[in-house]
């Protein structure tokens, strides 16, 4: 791949990948790489440097904090932060931000465009709920214009980082009566308003990512919503786009190949023999790179397609689907690589006494609570059966 770069974006990747290396907090780092949970002030500091260097945003128009670089260079741009391993908060950047420069009114987007660059505010998505998922658009939970307000009151679950967050872009039902997408309106709510509760969802592995969040009686100023009363599902359905489009994770699973490689060729028993010696379990890494290379092509096509101002469409949803298939098989794989020695490391254990000591070697502490955690990614941002049906509907005209 880098043999088809030109030069000035090989100089490019080399400055990139310099500077993340001098820049990334060395303490974010070994967390990152021990596999242990980050903080909100983790994230955040990384955050701000990118910030601060301007690199927060490369895809966003340049007006609001973009970068104005093509595609390509955003492309070298994330792949080298995945390279890094590095961590930063997705719902301002990739979801509400596109939304309210698109959408937002110039109000709404002097108060909130440059708090979220800043990191003053972090956001989370109320979306789904216990009842509304795949078929979000049966959502319930009620917006009742009451004077220059709305009184909100429902449920919403699996509420990413709702724990961190300052502020939420939330989906509401305005018009019980109109026909289901017709009916719903998107709205900034001030995560600290009264009548907001947020529940943890402790996940397989352990680890706290995801809650409930109950709204009762909220009331949310009507300046909050974004677009029209009732139209909350074309800012929506947008979102969700962008969304998909970042979930493919090829960098990471690049990166995630590699260590793969590594882990495998470790020594195996006393002849010296590694797995990687095993013809089955090559032939299967050597597929997993062949569909991973192929993923990467159709990603930097979706990208020059957007640079052209087509996009993200239904080609989004083959991003997700291919990028989280390609995501699991991985982590499958890294288990094996690891053996027992993976079983005994669950992330949350040493701090209740199951397993005071990690058994095992280092390198496998990550790889069962990464395997385990990886299962949201064909559920979150719509399942991949539902991509599925996007893309028979709007690709094969099925
Ligand atoms: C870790 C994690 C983080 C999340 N974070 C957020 C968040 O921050 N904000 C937010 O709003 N939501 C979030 N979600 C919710 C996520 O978007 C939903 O879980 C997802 O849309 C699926 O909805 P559901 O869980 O209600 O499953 P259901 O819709 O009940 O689906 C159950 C199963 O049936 C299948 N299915 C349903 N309908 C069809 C159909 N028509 N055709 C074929 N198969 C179908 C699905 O693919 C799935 O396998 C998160 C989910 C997870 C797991």
């Amino acid at each position: 791949m880098d043999l088809d770069f030109p030069q000035e974006y090989v100089k490019f990747r080399d400055d990139v990948r310099t500077w993340i290396e001098a820049n990334y907090p060395a303490s974010v780092r070994a967390k990152q790489n021990a596999g242990e949970t980050l903080s909100k002030a983790d994230i955040l500091s990384w955050h701000k440097i990118l910030n601060a260097k301007g690199w927060l945003v490369p895809s966003w128009p340049k007006e609001y904090g973009g970068t104005g670089w093509p595609p390509i260079a955003r492309y070298i741009f994330s792949e080298e932060l995945a390279r890094a391993n590095t961590s930063a908060p997705a719902f301002g950047i990739h979801m509400i931000g596109p939304v309210l420069y698109t959408f937002g009114t110039p109000e709404q987007k002097a108060r909130f465009l440059p708090p979220t660059l800043s990191g003053d505010i972090w956001w989370c998505q109320g979306y789904s709920e216990p009842g509304a998922g795949s078929d979000l658009a049966s959502l319930k939970t009620r917006a009742v214009r009451d004077g220059d307000h709305y009184i909100v009151n429902g449920q919403k679950t699996w509420t990413t980082q709702a724990h961190f967050a300052d502020w939420g872009f939330f989906l509401v039902r305005t018009d019980p009566n109109a026909k289901q997408q017709e009916g719903i309106s998107f709205l900034l709510i001030d995560m600290k308003s009264p009548g907001i509760t947020v529940r943890p969802l402790i996940t397989i592995e352990g680890g706290h990512e995801v809650n409930e969040v109950f709204l009762n009686d909220v009331r949310v100023p009507v300046e909050n919503r974004v677009h029209e009363e009732n139209k909350g599902w074309t800012a929506a359905k947008f979102l969700l786009a962008h969304e998909r489009s970042g979930i493919a994770g090829v960098a990471r699973s690049k990166r995630g190949v590699e260590r793969l490689k590594s882990l495998a060729n470790l020594e195996r028993n006393g002849e010296g023999a590694s797995l990687l010696d095993d013809q089955d379990f090559k032939r299967r890494v050597a597929e997993l790179e062949i569909d991973l290379a192929a993923l990467e092509y159709t990603e930097l096509r979706t990208l020059a397609a957007e640079n052209a101002g087509h996009g993200p469409g239904p080609e989004s949803s083959l991003l997700k689907v291919r990028g989280t298939e390609i995501g699991q098989r991985l982590t499958e794989m890294v288990l094996e690589a690891t053996h027992h020695y993976a079983a005994p490391n669950f992330r949350g254990f040493p701090k209740e006494g199951g397993n005071a000591i990690p058994i095992g070697p280092d390198y496998a502490n990550r790889a069962a609570p990464v395997y385990f955690n990886m299962r949201k990614t064909s559920i979150f941002g719509g399942s991949n059966e539902i991509q599925r049906n996007i893309m028979a509907k709007a690709v094969l005209g099925l």
